[in-house]
């Protein structure tokens, strides 16, 4: 089997998926900022961030965010403690047309493999991102469960919190261990792709 086949064919699937039908009339550019900011935690929900999990140019994903906060899918809140930062959040505007993302048709061909080849194949895309991110040395996003920096077991103990970030030595609410983050380290258990794990 020839590996760049396997390739072309990831690279091909991502672009039919990204192109089929004009959702709420955003382009795919558009839909992968909103998809983004929509499951990104709160230390990864920059235009910078995004860049860098796109593959693209900080000056090219400005401007597509800056269009989408014009059209009120995005609003862009400057950082306390930086004031030339700012944070993206979807508006209920973007939450109310997220269901129509055309990324629903990849969906529902993932939810029709058969579950056992679905968990497998989850596992040898974490793997192949792993290899690209290492190649590339592009931050590896990932989840709060599978990353070294992440601290606690869920169990409450008196005056402890239950999850912590070691690297930002903050607390983290239970909501946001699913959530992708810029700064994810692998851990001991592995890696956790961009993606919540299929059931
Ligand atoms: S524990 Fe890891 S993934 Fe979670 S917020 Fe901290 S750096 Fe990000």
């Amino acid at each position: 089997m020839d590996s760049r086949l396997i390739a072309e064919l990831i690279v091909h699937l991502g672009r039919s998926a990204s192109l089929e039908g004009p959702g709420a009339g955003l382009t795919a550019g558009q839909w992968s900022v909103l998809r983004y900011f929509d499951r990104a935690n709160r230390f990864s929900r920059t235009p910078s961030a995004f860049a860098a999990f796109h593959g693209t140019t900080r000056g090219t994903a400005s401007q597509v965010i800056k269009g989408l906060v014009e059209l009120g899918y995005l609003t862009a809140t400057k950082s306390k403690s930086d004031g030339r930062s700012v944070r993206l959040d979807l508006t209920d505007k973007a939450r109310a047309i997220i269901a129509d993302d055309p990324i629903e048709a990849l969906v529902g061909a993932a939810d029709a493999l058969p579950p056992g080849g679905r968990m497998q194949f989850y596992g040898l895309l974490q793997r192949m991102l792993g290899h690209v991110a290492a190649r590339t040395g592009k931050p590896l996003f990932g989840t709060c469960e599978t990353c070294s920096h992440f601290e606690g077991s869920g169990c409450c103990r008196q005056g402890l919190q239950a999850y912590e970030c070691r690297l930002a030595k903050e607390v983290l609410l239970e909501q946001e261990l699913d959530e992708l983050c810029i700064n994810f380290a692998p851990g001991p258990q592995g890696m956790s792709g961009p993606g919540t794990k299929p059931k």
